[in-house]
C-alpha cells in the first residue's frame, strides 16, 4: 500500500524533530531512511505507527488518513532491533500474537504460523522455547511475526543491528529477497548506510529533521547532494577544490603509480587493512584531506605513495 506523508512536522519543545516532511513511499516499494542520531529517524518511524502525535501535516496509508486512526489499527507490521519476543511463550505463540490479538481463529492461526515459519526459513521450529534460539533464528522469528498478520506496510528499525557482521550480511539477503518476494511496503530506518543500501530501492538521508536528499543507493554514490550527504554515504576522500567547493573523489579514482613514477597525487600512508582480497590503504595529502584506495600489494605504513587520479570520477560539490 502507498504510505503518503505531507508536510509532517514534530517539535519537542525546542527541537524541531520533524521539519516538514514530506515522503511518499509506492505500493511495494522499500525506501530506507538514514542519518545520524537525533536526525528524526525515530521520531517519523512512530509518527507512522501512531506513538507520535503530529504538530502538523498529515500521514495516509493506501489513501486513507490515519489521523484518527489508533496505532494497533493502523494495519503496520514492527520489527525492531531487540526484536522483543516474549520469552515466556514458545515461537509459535510469538508468531501468532498479532493473530490473536486480530481474533483469528486458532486454527488459521496454526496454518498462518507454518506459512510464515517455512517463509523465513524455520519449518520446524514452532514449539521452541525462545531461549533456545541463535540471534539469527531469534530475528526471523521477529519477522515472521510482524509479517503474520500480513500488515500494509512493514517498518524495521536497525532490524540487523544486534547481529555480528556475517550473520547481518545473510540476513540482510533474505531479507531483501523476502520483502520483494511478499511485495510489503517497507520503511526501514537505520543509522546504518551499508544496511540501507544493501535492503532499499530508495534511501532517503535526513538531517535536523529535513529531507537533505533522496534517491536510489547509487544516485546518492554516484550524485551526493551535499558534502554531508557524501560523507553519510561512506565517502572519505574530501578535497578543498582551489577553483572552490569540495571534491568527492570515490577509492576507484585512485590508484597507485609503479615505485620511481610521478603521479598526480602525492599522500602518506596512514593504514592498510585486508579487505575482500585487496588492500584498502588509508594515506592523507599535505592539507591533511583522506586519500583511501584500494591496492592489490600492501604499501609500507608511514611511506609516501604517488597516486594517479581518475578526474572523469571526480564529483564536485559546489556548495
Ligand atoms: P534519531 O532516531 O534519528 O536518533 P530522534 O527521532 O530520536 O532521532 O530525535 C530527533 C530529535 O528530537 C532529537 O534532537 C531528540 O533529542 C529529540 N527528541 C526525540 N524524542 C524526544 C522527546 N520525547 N522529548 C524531547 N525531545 C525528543
Amino acid at each position: 500500500m502507498t504510505l503518503e506523508l505531507a508536510d509532517v512536522s514534530v517539535r519537542f519543545s525546542d527541537t524541531l524533530a520533524l521539519d516538514s516532511v514530506d515522503l511518499s513511499i509506492a505500493d511495494g516499494e522499500t525506501v530506507a531512511i538514514i542519518g545520524p542520531s537525533g536526525c528524526g529517524k525515530s521520531t517519523l518511524l512512530r509518527a507512522v505507527a501512531g506513538l507520535q502525535a503530529l504538530d502538523s501535516g498529515s500521514i495516509s496509508l493506501a489513501g486513507r488518513s490515519l489521523a484518527d486512526v489508533p496505532a494497533h489499527e493502523r494495519g503496520i507490521g514492527l520489527m525492531f532491533q531487540d526484536h522483543a519476543l516474549f520469552p515466556h511463550l514458545d515461537v509459535a505463540a510469538n508468531v501468532s500474537f498479532g493473530l490473536e490479538m486480530g481474533g483469528v481463529a486458532a486454527k488459521e492461526q496454526a496454518s498462518r504460523v507454518a506459512e510464515m515459519l517455512s517463509l523465513v526459513g524455520l519449518d520446524g521450529f514452532a514449539d521452541r522455547s525462545i531461549d533456545a534460539l541463535s540471534g539469527g533464528e531469534a530475528q526471523r522469528v521477529a519477522l515472521a511475526r510482524s509479517l503474520a498478520p500480513a500488515p500494509s506496510l512493514l517498518m524495521l528499525d536497525e532490524p540487523l543491528g544486534s547481529l555480528d557482521r556475517v550473520l547481518r550480511e545473510q540476513l540482510t539477503a533474505d531479507l531483501r529477497a523476502l520483502i520483494r518476494e511478499l511485495g510489503t511496503t517497507t520503511l526501514h530506518v537505520t543509522h546504518d548506510q551499508t544496511e540501507a543500501f544493501a535492503l532499499a530501492d530508495r534511501v532517503v538521508v535526513l538531517r535536523d529533521g529535513r529531507i537533505e536528499q533522496a534517491g536510489s543507493p547509487s544516485e546518492l554514490w554516484h550524485r551526493p547532494a551535499s558534502v554531508f550527504v557524501a560523507e553519510f554515504v561512506g565517502h572519505t576522500n574530501l578535497w578543498p577544490n582551489p577553483m572552490g567547493g569540495t571534491d568527492v573523489v570515490p577509492l576507484t579514482a585512485l590508484s597507485i603509480v609503479d615505485s620511481g613514477q610521478a603521479g598526480d597525487v602525492e599522500a602518506t600512508v596512514t593504514a592498510v587493512t585486508f579487505r575482500e582480497g585487496r588492500h584498502l590503504v588509508e594515506s592523507r595529502r599535505a592539507d591533511g584531506s583522506m586519500a583511501s584506495f584500494e591496492a592489490d600489494e600492501a604499501p609500507p605504513v608511514g611511506g609516501s605513495v604517488q597516486l594517479r587520479l581518475d578526474q572523469a570520477k571526480v564529483i564536485n560539490l559546489s556548495t
